[in-house]
């Protein structure tokens, strides 16, 4: 590849639509470009970075046993019908008609398509186990799409459905698939995290998600310093506190708190801390009103209150539902004489006494004791972890970190087999449902969290595998002996299977170096009048480290050895 063939439009100024960094540098590398909001053209040398994520992924796969085939991309509404998801699967699901009028959806995921066809071909326990894969675009229409190919409409994801004769054997090809990912990850050269994940309505701890360790990621991690235990935080378990609870302190008493909402003002207007202020938080749950409480230094964690009340839709009431239901105005809400489910955070009961809302504006009560005053109420883990808690396995201290999803991991049980009628015929003749697993990676959002993880002030620093190109070769003149030289070296780079990009443009040496660094090249070899003089080429790691003189004779075999050594992929 020579640059000046090549459409590689690189920016020197940072496009205002872009957050965060490594949308940011896609851009100004030339990596892509939007065509609408959350849909990407990938330009020629993303293309290259997608496909060598997208050969890693494809090879552990195979290595793993999965078969690779493809599914469309245009899926017919009835199927989705069949398995419930056409009413369930909310706004994200593109629906349309043909001209016959017959109701379609661009796919965001396909269980109901590889259900379908493996309840057609699928007859008898001697054909399972089975594990399909595809390498897919698929469409979700995001409410909020951000951060470029990180959170796109279209995007590229790697897809596994798992089908066995019993949960046993389920949980081994959940083991191979969670080896098959760890071994992708580290061959992407990515610094991740497996944590455990909420699998919602389905219940278990059967789901786990691989995370890309960056600051910028929209998923908080809790992991335990002492062992091996690490969950999203929106499934992090709180262990409820040691020792009794305390009986009641004192009476309960109706205080004035005028103009106080938040916890802050009450607990101030009050004297008392914000731990010993309960936040009584109204929610609909399937539209049926549901009361949740935490302590007032503390977040609900809605994921836990959405699993408790068992409803497929958990949104916090409008201010006027707030005033239907309890008969005050938001921020004096309280759990005494409310007649609607209540859960109470299990931290609470170990208070003692509480301030509370009173259901009236400008007051609360005091002195609340939930076993007395709100025995109703359901005791459970309903906050977030937070610094401080201990871990939920062993009590050690958790540590908390940000992190981008690229993979997930799931045990499906019979949810979509049983919906979809998918069974096979036992030993004994028996039709049993076939039970399932999906595994999915994000190979387009893994472009951008290796970029997340990997840049400077100049520039994306890519891992070596994944690198659009493995070396740059940078002649400091494009005449005479440099260019023949790094022609030479480019042309037997290639021929020892190692990807090159020959800079063979007429520009100042600076402008060829501020390239390949931004677009993240990890080697460049430099080809100038001095060098050549001496019979040596310049090597430099875009990672850092020191610049070396390479003999002109050995330097293409060096470079290709070392790439290679360092994981380089040539397309
Ligand atoms: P998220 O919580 O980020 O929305 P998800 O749980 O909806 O992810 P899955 O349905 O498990 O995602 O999809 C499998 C993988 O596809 C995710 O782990 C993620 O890497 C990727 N992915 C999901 N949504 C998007 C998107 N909008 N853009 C790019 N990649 C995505
Ligand atoms: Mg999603």
């Amino acid at each position: 590849m020579r640059f000046s063939q090549v459409l590689i439009p690189t920016l020197k100024e940072t496009p205002a639509e872009a957050e965060v960094i490594s949308h940011k540098l896609m851009l100004r590398a030339g990596l892509i470009r939007k065509l609408s909001s959350g849909i990407y053209n990938w330009l020629p040398l993303g293309l290259r970075v997608l496909r060598k994520v997208e050969r890693i992924v494809r090879q552990e796969m195979d290595r793993a046993g999965a078969q690779e085939l493809l599914m469309p991309a245009v899926q017919p509404g009835d199927l989705w019908r069949e398995s419930g998801r056409w009413e369930h699967y909310g706004r994200e699901l593109l629906r349309f008609k043909d001209r016959h009028d017959h109701d379609y959806c661009l796919a965001p995921t396909h269980e109901e398509v590889i259900t379908d066809l493996v309840r057609r071909e699928v007859r008898s326990y001697r054909d399972l186990p089975l594990n399909l894969y595809q390498i897919q675009t698929k469409f979700r229409d995001e409410i909020r799409p951000r951060f470029g190919v990180m959170r796109a409409r279209e995007f590229l994801m790697k897809d596994a459905y798992s089908f066995d004769v019993d949960e046993e054997t389920s949980a081994e090809s959940y083991r191979i698939m969670q080896k098959a990912y760890r071994a992708a990850f580290q061959r992407l050269a990515l610094k991740f995290s497996v944590v455990e994940a909420d699998s919602g309505s389905i219940g278990g701890s059967f789901s786990h998600e691989f995370m890309v360790l960056a600051e910028t990621g929209e998923d908080a991690i809790a992991s335990c310093e002492s062992c091996d235990y690490a969950a999203n935080l929106e499934k992090a378990e709180v262990p409820a506190p040691q020792g009794q609870t305390p009986g009641p302190a004192q009476e309960k008493a109706q205080v004035a708190t005028p103009g106080a909402h938040t916890v802050e003002e009450v607990a101030r207007f009050l004297k008392v801390a914000p731990a010993a202020v309960a936040k009584t938080l109204i929610y609909l749950a399937d539209g049926q009103p549901v009361a949740a409480m935490v302590r007032g230094d503390r977040e609900a964690n809605e994921i836990k209150l959405k699993n408790l009340t068992g409803a497929a839709e958990l949104v916090l009431a409008a201010p006027s539902a707030i005033q239907e239901i309890t008969g005050g105005p938001v921020g004096f809400s309280g759990p005494v004489g409310l007649a609607i489910p209540i859960y109470a955070d299990q931290e609470l009961y170990y208070s003692g006494a509480l301030v509370v809302g009173a259901n009236q504006a400008d007051a609360h009560l005091s002195g609340v004791h939930l076993e007395r005053d709100v025995p109703q109420a359901k005791r459970a883990d309903l906050r977030q972890a937070a610094p401080g808690d201990p871990c939920p396995r062993c009590g050690g201290g958790l540590a908390f970190a940000r992190g981008i999803e690229v993979g997930h991991t799931f045990r499906l049980g019979t949810k979509y087999s049983q919906a979809l009628g998918a069974a096979y015929l036992d030993a004994e003749g028996q039709s049993k449902p076939i039970v399932m697993g999906c595994y999915g990676i994000g190979v387009s959002r893994i472009v951008a969290a290796a970029i997340e993880q990997g840049n400077d002030a100049d520039g994306i620093i890519f891992p070596m595998p994944i690198a659009p190109v493995s070396v740059a070769v940078l002649p400091l003149d494009v005449e005479g002996q440099a260019m023949e030289t790094a022609q030479a070296i480019y042309e037997d780079l290639w021929a020892a299977g190692v990807d090159a990009l020959l800079d063979d443009r007429d520009l100042r040496p600076g402008v060829k170096f501020k390239d390949s660094d931004l677009l993240g090249v990890p080697f460049k070899v430099v080809i100038g009048k001095k060098g050549l003089k001496e019979g040596k080429a310049e090597f430099k790691r875009r990672a850092g480290g020191q610049t070396e003189m390479l003999d002109l004779k050995e330097a293409a075999a060096l470079v290709a050895k070392m790439a290679k050594e360092a994981g380089a992929q040539s397309l």
